[in-house]
């Protein structure tokens, strides 16, 4: 089952093509996601080293997407008027979709059968522009809301933080490009590090210098700042939070 029911802010069900995430980011909140990975599609059944190796594993949920075009025919009366959001606990543009093509054939059958739901998509990749011609096809038909995350980290622990995610500035220009194909993107700002205000700053005049709307501006949540070692000042949550009117504000 790929579709599933979500209890996220604005996403009513979820499609989450991979299980894991190849950008392996040490802040990810979605390493919950080994404890059911464990013990099966060949990993190992020790749900902490699969934890620990996150961003070294990952998994697509299903190899023929006959089986996704039978579920959506299936919900589509389930899905009229919701938003289902592709990806909640993965990046539906993997290292791996390059060479699987997976999120690709589930956005063709999206089209296909046409549900009358808005499709959310959140990546950081470049991958994404591949598919542009069929992403055009589905906005000019369907519902499509494509977000690309940007985080705001401190730029001489970057690779440390997110080894293998494209960088700020590519980010950038796959909004950029996004928008002169015609496809409206917004950038979702997250996360945010501590001692970051000016960064951030900058990357939202870059942002607003382009016309690209910011719909999140997300803070680092609380267990990896714990994890981390690092705090928000409250000046700094002052300053972040005057931010509201660029895009909302998530503090966790
Ligand atoms: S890209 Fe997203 S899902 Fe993947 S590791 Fe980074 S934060 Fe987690």
């Amino acid at each position: 089952m790929l579709i599933t029911p979500s209890r996220l802010p604005g996403a009513d069900f979820v499609i989450n093509p991979y299980i894991g995430c190849g950008f392996g980011c040490k802040y990810c909140y979605a390493k919950f996601m080994a404890k059911f990975a464990a013990g099966k599609y060949g990993l190992t059944n020790n749900a902490q080293k699969l934890r620990q190796s996150w961003g070294n594993w990952v998994i697509p949920k299903i190899n023929d997407v006959k089986l996704f075009a039978k579920e959506l025919n299936q919900k589509y009366k389930k899905l009229t008027g919701k938003t289902v959001l592709m990806a909640s606990v993965t990046d539906p543009y993997q290292p791996l979709e390059a060479k699987l093509k997976l999120t690709r054939r589930i956005l063709e059958a999206w089209h296909k059968i046409n549900p009358k739901a808005t499709l959310e998509i959140l990546t950081r990749s470049s991958l994404i522009l591949r598919d542009i011609n069929i992403l055009l096809k589905i906005f000019g038909n369907q519902k499509l809301n494509i977000g690309i995350s940007i985080s705001v980290l401190p730029q001489d622990i970057f690779r440390k933080i997110e080894p293998k995610a494209p960088l700020p500035k590519v980010r950038l220009k796959i909004l950029e490009k996004l928008q002169e194909a015609g496809l409206k993107p917004y950038a979702f700002i997250a996360p945010v590090w501590p001692g970051q205000l000016k960064q951030l700053k900058t990357i939202i005049a870059t942002l607003q210098a382009s016309n690209i709307p910011i719909r999140y501006i997300e803070l680092l949540n609380k267990p990896a700042r714990r994890n981390f070692n690092v705090e928000f000042s409250n000046q700094e949550i002052v300053e972040i939070r005057k931010l509201e009117d660029v895009g909302k504000v998530i503090e966790h």
